[in-house]
């Protein structure tokens, strides 16, 4: 099926047409059907949408998302959790159980509204854990399946509890691998687990034998922080994992002596280990910094409402705008970078054979060949268009339009 989007701006330059065939774009200028038919309707085999002038981007990928957590579209319910990771996993085992739908429901609403918003590029966590054991992973796959046509997701088996405090962890957390979760995941391996080498063999040890990548959660502060990320790349470099490791948050980086900071992103770079960012309010990842040792990083929403965290609305855009403001961007190329980080930036992390940032000034994904993975926004300009965040957008989804206005088609 071919579809025409008439009339956009690619990343909000000048105005043109854009064909898509068999999932890619396959042309880039004025199509064919000169004064062809309205808005949806067929014309000569193709499909045209209107883009009535509007930025054409790549589709946004939210690749640190927590979607057996989210209570989106649930009554608003007053944060309870205590201070640190431990209570935090605490408060919310307490209560999951208890929550007004199940997880699957809630993780499809939530999913549905992200793709609604322009996402459709997704790398979702599930936790599990001894409490949990699959009920959550199992979730967060109906939520896969049911949007199956609309948006690529891939599921990080997640043991938010650690591995080493509760028996039975590392094994439920191979069964999620087994049951077909897409990526091992971790979590702070000298602040949860206090045994970094045996948590972090565990987690390498099942990526090697499931041939799954890493995403590991790094909290942990300035030199702990580290330390860690530096067993985590002497682990990669290891077992030949470039390409294949993900450090999320690394709020430790934001503590780091210049000398050490540029060390370790220089090793990030030539491991090819990625990283994955929430855009915190404290802690901004070294975006330029990361960017021009070519460390390919993403943005994700982490939780959503849930019982984590009130913050969190399934858009990426507005996630993207949180970007600039808490790097304390300005200029207009450092704000469109987030926007690159918040799309491209972000598939790249889920799959490191895709086109990433070649430096903040980089704008790739809209050539031909590149997959048609897209959103329409509104905006005189990306930045004009990260600051109003309009609801005007249509997703395109594998070449088929998914979603339009806010609402999934
Ligand atoms: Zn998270």
């Amino acid at each position: 099926m071919t579809l025409v989007l008439r009339n956009v701006r690619p990343w909000g330059g000048d105005a043109t047409d854009v064909t898509l065939d068999g999932g890619v774009i396959t042309a880039v200028g004025p199509a064919a059907s000169e004064g062809a038919a309205p808005a949806g309707s067929a014309s000569e085999g193709a499909t045209v949408v209107e883009g009535r002038g509007r930025i054409l981007l790549p589709s946004f990928s939210d690749v640190h998302v927590h979607l057996d957590s989210t209570r989106l579209g649930l009554p608003f319910r007053p944060h309870t959790g205590g201070p640190g990771v431990w209570n935090m996993m605490l408060n919310d085992r307490h209560n999951w159980r208890g929550a007004e739908a199940s997880v699957a429901e809630r993780a499809t609403l939530t999913l549905g509204a992200m793709i609604e918003r322009g996402t459709t590029r997704v790398r979702s966590y599930a936790q599990v854990d001894v409490d949990a054991g699959l009920e959550r992973l199992e979730g967060v796959l109906a939520a896969r399946e049911a949007h199956r046509d609309r948006a690529d997701v891939a599921v990080i088996a997640f043991p938010q509890a650690g591995l080493l405090r509760e028996p039975g962890s590392a094994e439920v957390l191979e069964e999620a691998l087994r049951l077909g979760a897409d990526v091992v995941g971790g979590i702070d391996p000298c602040a949860l687990d206090r045994d970094p080498a045996r948590h972090l063999d565990i987690v390498f040890g099942l990526a090697e034998k499931y041939s799954v990548p890493v995403d590991i959660h790094l909290h942990e502060p300035g030199q702990l922080g580290l330390f860690s990320a530096q067993l985590i790349l002497e682990r990669t470099k290891a077992l030949g994992m470039q390409g294949l490791v993900t450090i999320s948050h690394g709020y430790g980086l934001a503590d780091l002596p210049a000398g050490q900071l540029h060390e370790l992103i220089e090793e990030m770079g030539a491991l090819d280990v990625s990283m994955a960012t929430i855009a915190p309010a404290g802690a901004p990842l070294p975006l330029q910094q990361l960017a021009a040792a070519g460390v390919r990083v993403g943005l994700g929403q982490d939780g959503q409402r849930d019982y984590w965290s009130p913050y969190g609305n399934a858009d990426m855009l507005d996630r993207a705008w949180q970007l600039a403001f808490t790097s304390k961007f300005r200029a207009d190329e450092l704000i469109e970078h987030c926007v690159a980080v918040a799309t491209i930036g972000g598939s790249s992390v889920i799959d490191p054979r895709t086109r990433r940032l070649a430096s903040v000034a980089d704008r790739p994904g809209l050539a031909v060949g590149d997959p048609a993975e897209l959103v329409l926004v509104e905006g005189d300009t990306v930045t004009a268009a990260v600051m109003d965040r309009l609801p005007g957008r249509t997703v395109i989804h594998r070449g088929r339009v998914v979603a339009d206005r806010l609402q999934l088609v």
